[in-house]
């Protein structure tokens, strides 16, 4: 299938998008086990390695199975977008061994000793750690500000010429903010910043970062794209395919934080399904919320549909639905927090999200661990947080076992 062609729908492209068939006519895409690719002669290897024939040559710079689900991803991101000149939007996508792995090829391939990423400061915290703790070493410098606040954003470009990159999350792990993505990179633009966003909690479904000028998409594959919570894995999109076909390719082959034939056939069988379990994933955790905003031992709720959110109004511009994603806090905080995450029965205890079944878990004393209080604070994670990835359950067993645990 030409997976270029705008006429195709978005579920359909979840589908068929990237599929080349193979010599024997396999229906799904194959899992190239294999690390290295013979050359038909020393004329070929030249070839291959020059770029001059496409192809494939060692396991970690991809195989077929790698590239196939590349190119769905890459469709995904820039389904029904144009470029400046009324043509297709173009886009690599580099699949990597998990979304931190692509968080490393981006920093590295983009920034230099000396340089700045200005960042907002609500993150996952693996990223912010990365942040705080590796790229210094490396000579980088980072700057979190308030992102949704455009004025300081332009003052803090203005006063500080060495930053490179502005790197967003949106909706952000795990207090569900949003920053305005169009505004963001239509002032970076100015000042000739590229912009970089984490789309992993939206997914291409529910939000395309390229339409709104990003220069780079960053995924943690491990969650809505697989799907299902079977592999780990990362991906990293960006337009200018000049760019990404050098050094970005340079550096991944470098770093050596490749994907793997069977991963990525779990990512690109699990990517079949994305559009209808992001509606399934988006109504239940409507629901959810409705119930938890609704129920008198509940504190707050974030959630993205519900209009008492902060970033309803960007969200609804920027976002087909609300995700997957809420955390809430009990009015007995951590204490109400602790007895709850004990007490749920069909929910699932554990880290991570966008898995079909019900996630949650507390930031404070896990993936949040690293952060420093004040910092953790600063950001919305409070110590009795709980957040929820909604699963694909029926949302009246997910609701009957929240309201069982409540009632500590
Ligand atoms: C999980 C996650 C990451 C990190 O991805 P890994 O696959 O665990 O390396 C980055 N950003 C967000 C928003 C995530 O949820």
């Amino acid at each position: 299938m030409n997976t270029k062609n705008n006429n195709t729908s978005f579920d359909t492209l979840c589908i068929h998008g990237g599929f080349e068939m193979e010599q024997h006519h396999a229906h799904q895409t194959p899992i190239y086990a294999s690390s290295t690719f013979i050359f038909d002669s020393a004329q070929h290897a030249v070839d291959l390695f020059t770029g001059k024939e496409h192809g494939y040559i060692y396991g970690r710079f991809g195989n077929p199975t790698i590239e196939q689900t590349e190119n769905k991803i890459a469709a995904l991101e820039t389904f029904l977008l144009n470029n400046g000149n009324g043509e297709p939007l173009q886009a690599k996508a580099i699949l990597h061994a998990s979304g931190m792995a692509a968080f490393t090829t981006l920093f590295l391939s983009q920034l230099k000793q000396g340089d700045t990423i200005l960042s907002h400061y609500s993150l996952y915290g693996g990223t912010q750690e990365m942040m705080d703790k590796v790229l210094p070493l490396c000579g980088v410098n980072i700057v979190l500000v308030d992102c949704k606040d455009i004025n300081v954003l332009e003052e803090e470009l203005k006063t500080n010429k060495s930053i490179q990159l502005i790197h967003l999350e949106t909706p952000a792990n795990p207090t569900i903010q949003c920053v305005d993505i169009a505004a963001i990179c239509k002032l970076a633009r100015q000042y000739n910043i590229k912009v970089s966003v984490d789309n992993t909690f939206a997914t291409p479904y529910l939000q395309q970062p390229f339409k709104y000028g990003a220069d780079f998409i960053i995924h943690s594959t491990t969650k809505f794209l697989n799907g299902h919570g079977t592999a780990i894995g990362g991906v990293l999109i960006g337009t200018d395919v000049e760019l990404m076909n050098t050094k970005v390719t340079k550096h991944h082959r470098l770093l050596g934080g490749n994907s793997n034939a069977f991963d990525a056939f779990l990512l690109n069988n699990g990517i079949k399904t994305l559009a209808l379990r992001m509606d399934r994933h988006c109504s239940n955790a409507q629901k959810t919320a409705e119930f938890l905003a609704a129920h008198p031992k509940v504190a707050f709720v974030n959630y993205l549909g519900l209009a008492t959110h902060p970033d309803y109004l960007i969200a609804k511009q920027q976002m087909k639905n609300g995700g997957a994603l809420l955390s809430f806090e009990l009015k007995g905080g951590l204490e109400a927090g602790v007895s709850f995450l004990n007490k749920v029965q069909l929910c699932t205890h554990a880290v991570s999200l966008g898995t079909c079944d019900t996630l949650i878990s507390h930031p404070a004393s896990t993936t949040h661990t690293g952060v420093a209080r004040e910092l953790r604070l600063k950001s919305g994670i409070t110590d009795g947080l709980i957040r929820m990835s909604v699963g694909l359950e029926n949302v009246e067993d997910i609701i009957r076992d929240i309201e069982n645990a409540i009632h500590y």
